[in-house]
């Protein structure tokens, strides 16, 4: 609902419907060149699972849309605004986009709420009670509420994950980036994780996200990205990439992770 809402709101011919455009992006690291022109689109609304084998080039994709990584050549433009633009406010595209990575990063000797409240303070200049509000509303959409006063320490894996994806919320993010968010986390855990960021998906976030989770891309993704060796191999619906993949390299990837 809220999906069809915001697409009819931004809709424009000149192309608002459209959240992540990446076109011939090159990245090197010295002599290696990771990224060997990727030309991505990912929809307002949309949710868009990477799959690929290890070294691929997944997460150095991720960190250059959000600029954690300077890509060498090619254009990203996120709601509108060329990132790669050497003019553009890297602090401001950053805070329009969410990221939650594999280790969670929560602050060890912040409790949760002060997790979710400092970045809001510092970097919105929100006011307490208001970067509380905001904060509690973020834990209730994970299932953290009573773990507010609690240190990290004290949570299970699958829980950190969730306030730190509470946390990326917090910052009212456009759209948010997932790199590998359940492979650090014992198995009984991933469900809780996977279950938060399929309500996400529901409520129309956009979503860009890296997993090996292939039950996940073939339920919630609207589109499957199978990356290999720097480039996009193929992609399309999950029933097609992930269940009647049309090249040998998707094949031989799935039949092992599979
Ligand atoms: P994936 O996430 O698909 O496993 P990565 O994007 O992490 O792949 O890495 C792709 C390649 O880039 C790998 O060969 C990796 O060793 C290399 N790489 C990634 N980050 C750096 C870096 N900061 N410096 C040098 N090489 C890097
Ligand atoms: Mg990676």
């Amino acid at each position: 609902m809220k999906d069809a809402v915001t697409k009819t709101e931004h809709a424009s011919p000149a192309g608002g419907d459209t959240a992540i455009h990446i076109a011939d992006l090159h990245k090197s690291f010295g002599d290696l060149e990771v990224l060997t022109g990727i030309d991505l689109d990912v929809r307002r609304g949309e949710v868009v699972c990477v799959i690929g084998p290890s070294g691929s080039g997944k997460s150095t994709l991720l960190r250059c849309v959000n600029l954690l990584e300077e890509p060498t050549s090619g254009t990203i433009t996120v709601a509108g605004t060329e990132v790669t633009d050497e003019n553009v406010d890297i602090d401001r595209v950053r805070r329009g986009i969410g990221m939650v990575f594999q280790s969670f990063n929560l602050f060890p000797h912040l409790t949760v709420i002060e997790n979710l409240t400092i970045a809001q303070r510092r970097v919105l200049g929100r006011e307490k009670d208001e970067a509380r509000k905001v904060a509690r509303r973020n834990l209730e959409r994970v299932g953290m509420t009573e773990k507010e006063s609690a240190y990290p320490a004290k949570l299970s894996g699958g829980q950190q994950q969730r306030v730190a994806i509470a946390r990326a919320l917090s910052m009212d993010p456009q759209l948010m980036l997932f790199d590998e968010p359940t492979s650090a986390l014992d198995p009984e855990l991933v469900g809780d994780v996977l279950s938060v960021m399929r309500r996400l998906a529901a409520e129309g976030m956009t979503m860009l996200v890296v997993t090996h989770e292939m039950s996940f891309a073939r339920e919630v993704a609207d589109r499957v990205v199978f990356m290999d060796g720097g480039v996009i191999v193929e992609e399309g619906p999950p029933e097609q990439v992930v269940v009647d993949p049309q090249h040998a390299r998707t094949r031989e990837f799935l039949s092992r992770v599979l």
